[in-house]
């Protein structure tokens, strides 16, 4: 008691200092590129006050409290934190590990401080925030994971979960008719089969602290190995209900047409991959308003493990053209389109691939920067928090050398991190 009483009083002290002198700092680059649209702004500056953006503009607009710290960003661009809105902090390539593998032989403490590590990787490569799909087996660990980044005890982005994601029973993997019969295999995510139970997983799930729900509607890990749906359209309706009645959102691993077409039915928020969805199915999506995460990197990476895709030498494999038609197709129906990128599958620090990959199959560079800022804030509904440069926003703010919305490219260095009005990276 006596502990708590001298805890407060020492938090109501630093709160009386944090109003007595706001922590400002002026961020100085060449160029500020806000997210609002796709074009530049030389010579803006940009004031951060403890955690927020108070202000974007002309230096001469802006009146900077004497005492701020100033940041020079010479010769560079500042833009708003990247967003990842697919990624597996909890996994690792699997060149370096199969999948099976990772999910029954990696002891969950050795995971954790894996991805802990990863964190760090990815804020540190400009990554300001991910939405993590799924744990891939290591349990609520993602949800103990944004706990110590909240709490400041590693970097990291902000984190978006979703724990242990919803399969249909027998549908996932390890795939049991590789084992021995009577062993009990452990699982990549959560079974369920049928309405009720499908509800009573879903709030299990919301209960552990999932900001998202993620189902698989569909798997190639089935009793035969190929891609077919998993979940009834009813079972994923109910999982809907149960989330949107509690003010969460639902991404559904779609591959097939067929799994797309009933995850969106269902009521789904986003839809990942989707690499054989027809146009009709696109064309729905666009309708409703469900949002479309291509993971074209990961398409490529499978390509690259399991398919003598060589980048640069060989032909795409047929996988990465579907993965292409597909993304053409969302595209032409006018479907939101987000940076989801599946890394964890491809090496954690390197998402950017995703923004080119995107850049290669159609969108100009400030497109597919939009779909990594503000765009994907708006697919997390937190666009006045963050994804802009913006007065009132957070204050996640990255820097590059040149200009992104010319050169892609720049995006691979990133030279300057802020999150939440705290520098984690300098030039
Ligand atoms: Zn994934």
């Amino acid at each position: 008691m006596i502990y708590r009483l001298l805890q407060s009083c020492f938090i109501a002290g630093l709160l009386c200092c944090a109003i007595a002198q706001a922590d400002t700092t002026l961020l100085r680059p060449d160029r500020v590129w806000t997210g609002a649209d796709e074009s530049t702004h030389a010579g803006w500056v940009v004031l951060v006050e403890n955690d927020r953006i108070t202000a974007v503009g002309a230096q001469t607009a802006i009146t900077v409290p004497a005492g701020s710290k100033v940041i020079d960003l010479p010769g560079m661009t500042l833009l708003p934190g990247l967003i990842d809105l697919h990624s597996h902090l909890f996994l690792h390539p699997y060149n370096e590990t199969l999948w099976n593998d990772q999910v029954l032989k990696e002891p969950l403490p050795y995971r954790t401080l894996a991805a802990g590590r990863r964190a760090r990787e990815t804020l540190l490569s400009g990554f300001t925030t991910l939405r993590d799909l799924g744990t891939e087996g290591a349990g609520n660990a993602d949800v103990s994971l944004k706990r110590a980044i909240d709490e400041g005890m590693i970097p990291g982005p902000r984190l978006f979960v979703s724990t242990r994601a919803i399969v249909a029973t027998g549908t996932y993997g390890p795939a049991r008719r590789n084992y021995t019969s009577d062993a009990d295999i452990p699982q990549g995510a959560q079974e369920t089969s049928g309405v009720d139970d499908a509800m009573k997983v879903a709030r299990q799930q919301i209960a552990a602290g999932a900001d998202w729900v993620k189902v698989y509607a569909d798997y190639h890990g089935g009793p035969t190995g190929a891609l077919t749906p998993t979940l009834t359209e009813n079972e994923i309706r109910a999982i809907v209900d149960i989330a949107h009645a509690t003010g969460h959102k639902v991404a559904a691993h779609a591959a097939s047409d067929e799994g797309m077409r009933r995850a969106v039915l269902g009521g789904v928020d986003s839809i990942e991959h989707g690499y054989n969805g027809s146009a009709a199915t696109f064309e729905m999506m666009a309708k409703r308003g469900v949002a479309f995460l291509p993971t074209l990197t990961a398409e490529e990476a499978y390509s690259t493990y399991f398919d003598h895709y060589v980048a640069g030498k060989t032909p795409p494999s047929a996988g990465m053209v579907q993965a292409a038609h597909a993304f053409a197709l969302a595209r032409k129906a006018g479907v939101t389109i987000g940076c989801g990128s599946d890394v964890g599958v491809f090496a954690h620090g390197t998402s950017y691939r995703e923004l080119e990959w995107m850049a290669k199959l159609g969108m100009r560079p400030g497109e597919a920067l939009m779909a990594a800022t503000a765009v994907a804030a708006r697919i997390l509904d937190r666009q006045n928090d963050f994804g802009r440069i913006a007065v009132g926003l957070y204050a996640d703010l990255i820097a590059v050398s040149g200009d992104p919305t010319v050169n892609l490219e720049t995006i691979e260095h990133v030279k300057f991190v802020m999150k939440n009005g705290v520098t984690y990276l300098t030039p």
